[in-house]
């Protein structure tokens, strides 16, 4: 990165989790190497968070987008412990490990040792009553099917009906695994979802000893952090705004412009070198002009975009060809989570929550126990569940006006659990456009993407839940990438 004179000027468009971190660590590294750099950060919404926005009501933690996050992608528990965030963490209630599936309107326990929907123990998978007898001989002949010679990349959904056959990918698979994606594993790419599953078949010869081989592997090396050896999940007992509130204060020296939406942006292409170019002024020194709809003009060396694909398109497109971004679907969901007082509620619970595959017909995908899975969320005498709507291929409910949503919704969680309880209350979440769906050759798309940006748009780099991994912590990864890529430039 070259420093003359005038310190290096980023704009970061996005202060979801992706802009939050680059921020951190692009202001961590220049600390450490004595630069002086200009960071604003654009966000379209009055606060920062993006997707993150916890609800603290009436001694309830309310998620409204994410939840939690996995404990074993470490990349959010080193962030969480740069800004003195270990003691906040808090693990799901280790009274509340069972998980249910959904299967002709009962709820089946999800058989042990099932990892992201792979059975690792073949036992507890074949008393399975989610299966029929052929669709468990089905997904046992992956420990003998021959080994895909192509290295190409293929869909989620077409691996793993190859693999372990269509029952093990609609009943168990795709329900559990919509809670990330939201998506028909039919249109996802492999590689850009679980390319863990493409490298075990080619180096064990088979999905379920591969998955068998990674568990006894990561079980041996025990080498997670104490607090991540809790459980599978973790998240912050203020919920995780706690983190974008600790990102805010860490980042007082960062400029930041709330409630304001970039419209455009231009390269200014007849830029003097800066070292040869002391006449000039700063603007007119800048790589490009970011346009605000506020009528601000920011000028900016260089740009880390975090927008989801479908605004990042609209923004890059006019400068180069963003055809990869557009390739990525996203798909529409809700959540409407429902707070009830214990005493009338009735039901007690022995999990976390159940899945519900789109065979059920039901308006749900899944159902979490929030007050049972999470024991922060709720007051003792209460109950608090979170139910979630919306998957590719089925978005209509997230339209639903409330009221209709909301008898949807109850008429699911009667059928399936007999609750005929009054709410307190109901908050509804819409999240319009907020799933990315990895499509088939996604991987290599992006990394075309990335070289021609190299080319044609230097110091602009995207990055974010559309381009390499949805999750909290691979958000939060991307972020550092990005601010190693920007001080090797
Ligand atoms: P975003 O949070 O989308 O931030 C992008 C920002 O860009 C937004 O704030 C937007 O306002 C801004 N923006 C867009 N266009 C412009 C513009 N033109 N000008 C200025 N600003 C603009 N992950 C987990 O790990 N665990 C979970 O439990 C989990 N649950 C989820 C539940 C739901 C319902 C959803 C939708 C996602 C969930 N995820 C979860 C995924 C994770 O929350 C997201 O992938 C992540 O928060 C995305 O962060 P981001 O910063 O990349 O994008």
């Amino acid at each position: 990165m070259r420093r003359i004179g005038n310190p290096d000027r980023i704009v970061i468009i996005g202060g979801g989790i992706s802009g939050l971190s680059s921020a951190f660590y692009l202001q961590r590294e220049a600390e450490r190497r004595g630069r002086e750099l200009e960071i604003t950060i654009v966000d379209s919404a009055p606060v920062f968070g993006g997707k993150i926005n916890t609800l603290q009501r009436d001694g309830f933690v309310i998620e409204k987008g994410p939840d939690s996050f996995l404990a074993r992608k470490l990349a959010i528990i080193d962030l969480a412990t740069e800004l003195g965030l270990e003691d906040e963490l808090t693990t799901t209630n280790p009274g509340a490990k069972k998980t249910y599936i959904l299967h002709q309107r009962k709820l089946f326990p999800m058989p042990a040792g099932l990892v992201l929907g792979i059975p690792t123990e073949i036992a507890p998978f074949v008393k399975t009553g989610l299966l029929s007898w052929g669709g468990k001989l089905r997904a046992l002949m992956d420990l003998v099917l021959p080994v895909r010679k192509e290295q190409t990349d293929e869909s989620l959904g077409g691996f793993l009906e190859r693999r372990v056959g269509n029952q093990v990918m609609r009943r168990i698979a795709e329900p559990l695994l919509a809670g990330i994606y939201a998506g028909d594993l039919k249109k996802l790419s492999l590689q850009a979802t679980f390319p863990q599953f493409a490298a075990s078949e080619r180096k064990h010869g088979s999905l379920i000893r591969g998955m068998q081989h990674n568990r006894k592997a990561v079980a041996a090396a025990g080498a997670l952090p104490v607090v991540a050896k809790g459980g599978t999940f973790l998240t912050f007992k203020g919920g995780l705004s706690t983190l974008v509130n600790a990102l805010d204060r860490a980042l007082s020296k960062t400029e930041r412009r709330l409630g304001t939406k970039v419209v455009e942006i231009k390269r200014n292409t007849d830029r003097s070198p800066r070292e040869n170019s002391d006449d000039l002024s700063a603007e007119a020194q800048a790589r490009y002009e970011i346009m605000l709809d506020s009528g601000e003009i920011l000028h900016a060396d260089r740009i880390v975009m975090t927008a989801p694909a479908y605004n990042a398109a609209e923004l890059l497109e006019p400068l180069t060809d963003c055809s990869e971004l557009r390739a990525i679907n996203y798909v529409s969901v809700a959540n409407v989570v429902l707070a009830f007082d214990k005493a009338t509620f009735g039901i007690d619970f022995d999990g976390s929550g159940f899945v519900v595959p789109r065979s059920e017909g039901l308006h749900i995908t899944a159902c979490t126990w929030t007050s049972n899975k999470w024991l922060h969320t709720s007051p003792s005498d209460k109950v608090l569940l979170r139910c979630y709507v919306g998957r590719s291929g089925d978005e209509e409910s997230v339209k639903l006006p409330d009221a209709e949503l909301i008898k949807a919704v109850r008429r699911d969680i009667e059928e399936t659990m007999g609750i005929k309880a009054e709410p307190a209350f109901v908050e509804i979440t819409r999240l319009p456009r907020s799933m990315p769906q990895y499509p088939v050759g996604h991987v290599t798309n992006m990394k075309q993407l990335r070289d021609r940006f190299e080319q044609e748009l230097p110091g602009v780099w995207i990055t974010g839940a559309a381009f390499d991994g949805v999750g909290l912590p691979d958000c939060i990864r991307q972020g550092k990438e990005a601010a190693q890529a920007i001080f090797k430039d």
